[in-house]
């Protein structure tokens, strides 16, 4: 037997690595990233920001100027505290890591798979509950579970990963009024949704929110930020690694961030293309569509790994989740540029002629 073999933990031996397939060369509509680049206008003046940044210190440790900024990019209001992340990722981690021995996490299913991989790296019982087929929260069940399991925290993204809906809002003010858990609300696609839960934070003492720039245009700085009471977030601060944003995260999002007009504005886009691709999906025969308000389309096609396949064989890189539980031969395509969604559809269409 090998060293490692004999030395890891065997529930880490036995799982398999997130597997981030390999797409060099391929149109990617896989990971909910926005197709816009820097605007080439930016660039000389990103540079010289950039070229000012102390790299021979450490980052600033609360990541001031950053707090700043995104306050004032997602409109947070002042009462609440700010609590920054290496990616949303690092804060779903950071709350696992304040629960004790024997806690339980609860999440919907099917959603975001980090809730329940972050709880085993931790130790922690992880409990789903199925949502129902309309992939709507299945209340009765929810609140059952709750019951029985008594979690530490429950993660409900809003709008919902891969499903794309969001959940009625009643029902999940009844799971935050109906549980000592801490309520994650995980806003990863505020930006393309109708609604927020932001405004509810000062009325429930048990709700924070995860937002990020991951899927509004900054994928690769890696920033995710939980939103929530002062003192929640003050507590929760201590778990934190010190200078967990680096300096080239901060000065790039402090520089990149003040675009609110460019960032609107891609969202707006994205909107538009989102609803033409739902219609382009919808005018194929024996397709589901299920509807969006997130920047991806959960859709449910005959053959779906063959068609899956198909797109990949042709540079497009898209979703499979056919082989997840309750998401029978169902696919997620992220919103792209015009150009590269008219790529998409003309695939699909091709492939089922
Ligand atoms: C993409 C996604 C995240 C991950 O965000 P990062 O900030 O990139 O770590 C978190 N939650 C949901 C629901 C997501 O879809």
């Amino acid at each position: 037997m090998s060293f490692i073999n004999n030395w890891l933990r065997s529930d880490i031996q036995a799982i398999s690595a997130y597997h981030v397939p390999a797409s060099d060369d391929m149109v990617k509509l896989d990971a909910m990233e926005s197709p816009f680049p820097l605007p080439d206008a930016l660039i000389g003046q990103y540079l010289a920001y950039l070229a000012e940044a102390n790299l021979n210190r450490y980052p600033n440790p609360g990541a001031d100027e950053l707090q700043q900024t995104l306050r004032e990019l997602m409109n947070i209001p002042a009462e609440f505290g700010v609590l920054l992340g290496n990616g949303s990722d690092e804060l779903i981690q950071l709350l696992a890591l304040a629960c004790e021995t024997g806690d339980t996490i609860l999440s919907i299913e099917p959603s975001f798979v980090m809730y329940g991989m972050i709880a085993k790296f931790t130790r922690l019982n992880y409990q789903g509950v199925n949502l129902n087929d309309d992939f709507e929260i299945d209340l009765s069940a929810t609140l059952s579970a709750i019951e029985t399991h008594n979690p530490k925290l429950i993660f409900i993204a809003y709008p919902n990963n891969p499903t794309g809906n969001a959940f009625d809002r009643s029902a999940i003010e009844v799971i935050i009024t109906s549980t000592n858990a801490m309520v994650v609300l995980d806003e990863a696609y505020y930006a393309y949704a109708e609604d927020s839960f932001l405004g509810d934070i000062a009325q429930y003492p048990n709700l924070v929110l995860l937002r990020t720039v991951s899927k509004i245009g900054f994928a690769g700085l890696r920033l995710g930020l939980l939103i929530g009471s002062k003192g929640t977030v003050a507590e929760l601060d201590k778990l934190r690694l010190p200078y967990n944003i680096n300096t080239l995260t901060q000065v790039s999002a402090n520089f990149l961030l003040q675009e609110k007009d460019e960032i609107d504005k891609n969202a707006k886009a994205i909107l538009v293309e989102r609803a033409n691709l739902s219609s382009a999906l919808k005018a194929i025969d024996g397709l589901i569509i299920y509807p969006s308000q997130a920047n991806f389309i959960l859709f449910k096609a005959p053959s779906a790994n063959a068609l899956f396949d198909y797109l990949k064989d042709n540079k497009v890189l898209i979703k499979n989740l056919s082989s997840a539980p309750n998401l029978d031969n169902c696919l997620r395509v992220t919103v792209g540029s015009a150009e590269e969604n008219t790529l998409f559809i003309k695939l699909v269409k091709a492939y089922y002629d």
